[in-house]
């Protein structure tokens, strides 16, 4: 039986500082069983994971969350260790010797593929990529991102599809009220974007897009949306089968949508439903230069299955959006065909003093706040555990500290990364936008380290 004391707490380690991992800090905080301490790290120099890389530039209210998250990073419970990278500055076997309890929630950072072929050509790219390069993630920052296409074609029926499409069909004047990066803002000004397509493969009773996110078409400075009221036919009967709110809704505007006349806007948004590609086509540069899509029809189980009738969409760039996939970590247990890490209510399996929340705990699903209660259920299990948890033999910050100066890591804390946060607002407030973010390593640590 270990008794953790306020001379001796219960050392966690949090490995992922985005929603699930600062919700599972939290509540490690929150309660009055053992007394804690917690290390949050995160590979990058920045914390709050898909708050800050994830969540579209123009949804800035959702980000308003990292008030809370600095809350809890503030607590002197809690350190943020940033730009520390499990696998390369620090081991799971180092974890394990230096904290009683270790929670892994690093998201799922990779995405799914749709195997067709032609899914390599230049210009189709997944949307986590296309997200990664607006939204100024330093791994995207440098890429160069050809925005030539007139038609871009959006695979998916998800949130993420829709923040893909409405951020291309958006004006420069309404990206600029948003935290978009400056490198992509100065690209999508140039744009020449005219068309973009969004494709889901099933109907809008299995779209998994909410309504909220769906209406924003309809709202568009420069952009018309149109949707044929064919793909989106549903019976009298159908329509008062449906027992889920949101899809109602989702029906409801999508009949909005089908009714408007096309106001001659320079930009169009196809919302189109049962179809799916089934071939990117390439010129002979090895661009995309169309994509091949099926109809479909839905089977009794509500599967899209093709009908054999098909159409060419002129497109140049193909964002495929169907879903975020995990990446396995080294020296931790991992199901590769669901892209989690096996565990029964946040416990890894076959492990001690090991756990998970969020995505790469439950796949890829929810909003930010689902994460809450995801955090809430491990954190239970952990103190479950917390009595026959076998202490740690260098569970101490020093001894933290002292391995990865060995180790020459340029550890960034809360307070670098807030001076980092000061001025991206304040360059911004100077340039009447919300946030100039800064998006390449080089040019964070200018500004953390600058004052040196
Ligand atoms: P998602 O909601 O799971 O949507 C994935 C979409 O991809 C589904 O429509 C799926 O259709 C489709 N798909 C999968 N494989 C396909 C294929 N081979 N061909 C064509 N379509 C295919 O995933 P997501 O959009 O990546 O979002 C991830 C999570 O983040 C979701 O929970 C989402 O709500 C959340 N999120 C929320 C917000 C917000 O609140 N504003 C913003 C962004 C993301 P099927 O249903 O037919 O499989």
């Amino acid at each position: 039986m270990t008794a953790f004391a306020p001379d001796r707490p219960l050392r966690a380690a949090v490995i992922g500082s985005g929603p699930s991992g600062i919700y599972a800090a939290d509540a490690l905080l929150k309660q009055v069983q053992v007394p804690v301490e917690v290390d949050v790290f995160d590979r990058l120099p920045t914390p709050y994971g898909l708050v800050r890389y994830g969540v579209a530039p123009d949804h800035l209210k959702i980000k308003s969350v990292t008030a809370l998250f600095q809350k809890v990073l503030s607590d002197a419970r809690v350190r943020f260790l940033g730009n520390v990278e499990l696998g390369k500055d620090l081991s799971a076997d180092d974890l394990q010797a230096h904290y009683d309890a270790v929670i892994y929630t690093v998201g799922a950072s990779s995405d799914r593929r749709l195997n067709v072929p032609g899914e390599d050509l230049g210009g189709s790219l997944s949307a986590t990529e296309f997200v990664a390069w607006y939204n100024g993630h330093p791994d995207a920052a440098a890429r160069e991102m050809l925005l030539h296409a007139s038609g871009v074609a959006v695979v998916g029926a998800g949130n993420v599809a829709l923040d893909v499409a409405r951020i291309l069909a958006k004006t420069a004047g309404e990206l600029h009220d948003s935290d978009i990066a400056p490198h992509a803002l100065a690209a999508l000004e140039h744009s020449k974007v005219e068309d973009v397509y969004l494709l889901s493969r099933r109907g809008p009773l299995q779209a998994k897009f909410t309504t909220k996110e769906l209406r924003e078409f309809g709202e568009l400075a420069g952009a018309d949306v149109v949707v044929l009221p064919g793909e989106i036919a549903v019976s009298d009967e159908d329509y008062a089968a449906i027992s889920d709110n949101v899809v109602k809704r989702n029906v409801d505007v999508l009949r909005e949508f089908a009714a408007k006349v096309p106001q001659g806007q320079p930009r169009r948004v196809h919302l189109r439903f049962l179809v799916s590609p089934v071939e990117l086509i390439g010129d002979a540069g090895g661009q995309v230069s169309g994509i091949r899509i099926e109809k479909n029809r839905l089977d009794e189980q509500g599967n899209a299955v093709g009908t054999g009738e098909f159409e060419v969409l002129p497109v140049q760039m193909v964002l495929r959006s169907v879903g975020y996939k995990g990446v396995a970590l080294s020296g931790v247990p991992f199901d590769d065909k669901r892209g989690v890490i096996p565990n029964t209510r946040g416990r890894i399996e076959h492990r001690s003093g090991e756990y998970t929340a969020g995505w790469i705990k439950r796949g890829p699903s929810g909003v930010i706040g689902t994460n809450k209660a995801d955090a809430a259920e491990t954190v239970a299990a952990l103190l479950e555990d917390a009595p026959n948890l076998t202490p740690a033999p260098q569970a101490s910050r020093a001894a933290v500290d002292a391995l990865l100066a060995a180790r020459q890591v340029d550890v960034v804390s809360l307070e670098d990364y807030l001076r980092l946060d000061a001025h991206e607002l304040s360059s911004g407030q100077a340039a009447g936008r919300p946030r100039l973010k800064v998006a390449h390593r080089g040019a964070m640590f200018d500004v953390i380290r600058g004052g040196r």
